[in-house]
């Protein structure tokens, strides 16, 4: 990878903030968009603004088509077996609670048991806390380690014959562990459950195949992954799919509509009421051949590489606590940490003076900040744009601002 080639497709790299070039650290919020992506969005509304499926125009046509084949484009991302299993949704939050909603709460009741871990975004959480709420049924939380990583021998005692759903983060945002989400699968499945992945922190980094990790729901954000914000994905296994009614009605979904009952268009549509975000979608899908054009695994090498090094770095300050496993396999592009006597909110303040640009704050998992005793921490997150030099940046930048809270 020529990382200087890659850095100059992305515009907002060439600026100063606050007298300082830009550091962006901060990916796992979200990603940097490159000019293909900007391109992509700026040709839409330039040259083709229509809605999509209805007008018999040719301004519609060409909408449809690109929106349509950006939904292929994800299929083949994530190696569905069809553009009927991916479902535009607004993001990952969107996604799961369109499962919790159609999923759960429909084929979930009383006795019935959800599994989840302690780790979970809270868009991972909530929805399945409502769900069980409304349901009866009981959310049960596998054990973690004390370095973020999960044993598969937890699962298989914490799954039991009540288990119906299982929902986990394949990376966690905090602790940057890859979890064995394939083989969680396979427990899931053993005892008749189905499984969700949150793939928020994954996406961006791993080269996923749904069909491989053999989950039955996946949900994607395409603005960690250099794509627009306001778009994502879900994808669900067909047969799932089907089973499922939808819970946003009104325009796009219907099949035909009477006076009292109405019928829903075939999959993936059913689940688009509303005219959908169609630049989000035309934009993921540049976003997706962008990453392709480079390669998943080079970027994770370069991030694997990046992720090390910082570790080694940031090891040599005494201060500075960092969570989550050690092992670079066990890893995704990101590191949190604490200073010893500074405020990760402090931190990020005095950074930020100097152009850094890190994450401080509970990173909206606080059952897992409780976990770790401590009420937030900071979290430096990379990407295929950031150098060995950012890293640098950073710990210098630590460096004055312990010595500046001394
Ligand atoms: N899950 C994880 C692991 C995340 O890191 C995030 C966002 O940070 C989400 C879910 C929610 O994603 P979004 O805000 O794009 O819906």
């Amino acid at each position: 990878m020529n990382i200087q080639e890659i850095r100059d497709q992305f515009p907002i790299l060439k600026q100063q903030v606050n007298g300082h070039p830009l550091v962006y650290l901060d990916s796992s919020a979200t990603s940097q968009k490159p000019y293909a992506v900007i391109e992509a969005l700026r040709d839409y509304y330039t040259n083709y603004n229509s809605n999509v499926h209805r007008g018999a125009h040719t301004l519609g046509s060409l909408a449809t088509d690109a929106y349509e084949n950006a939904r292929d484009k994800v299929k083949s991302f994530i190696h569905a077996r069809e553009s009927a299993e991916i479902v535009f949704t607004r993001g990952t939050t969107a996604s799961l609670n369109l499962v919790a909603q159609c999923y759960v709460r429909e084929f979930l009741k009383e006795g019935d048991e959800i599994l989840i871990t302690l780790m979970e975004h809270h868009s991972n959480l909530i929805p399945w806390q409502q769900a069980a709420n409304k349901t009866g049924a009981t959310l049960r939380y596998i054990p973690i380690q004390p370095d973020g990583t999960i044993r598969l021998e937890d699962v298989e005692e914490a799954i039991t014959s009540k288990t119906k759903f299982v929902s986990i983060t394949h990376v966690s945002n905090v602790m940057g562990t890859i979890h064995p989400v394939k083989q969680i699968a396979a427990i899931a499945h053993r005892h008749g459950a189905v499984i969700c992945v949150d793939a928020a922190q994954s996406a961006p980094h791993l080269q996923l195949d749904v069909q491989d990790l053999d989950c039955d729901f996946m949900a994607i954000s395409g603005h960690k992954m250099a794509g627009p914000t306001g778009i994502g994905v879900l994808y669900g296994k067909k047969a799932l799919l089907e089973q499922m009614t939808p819970y946003e009605y009104g325009g796009e979904m219907i099949d035909h509509v009477d006076l009292y009952e109405s019928t829903w268009k075939e999959l993936p549509w059913k689940f688009e009421g509303g005219t959908p975000n169609i630049a989000g979608a035309i934009g993921l899908g540049a976003a997706i051949d962008f990453l392709q054009q480079i390669g998943l695994p080079n970027i994770r090498q370069h991030e694997n590489h990046l992720v090390n090094y910082a570790l080694e770095q940031l090891s040599l300050i005494e201060e500075i606590s960092i969570y989550g496993p050690r092992k670079p396999e066990l890893r995704s592009g990101l590191v949190t940490f604490n200073v010893s006597d500074v405020h990760p909110h402090d931190l990020a303040t005095v950074l930020d003076s100097e152009g850094i640009a890190i994450r401080a704050g509970h990173h909206c998992c606080q059952p897992l900040m409780r976990w770790l005793n401590v009420s937030s921490t900071a979290r430096a997150s990379f990407y295929l744009y950031n150098t060995e030099e950012d890293i640098d940046a950073l710990v210098k930048g630590l460096k004055r601002a312990i010595s500046y809270f001394k």
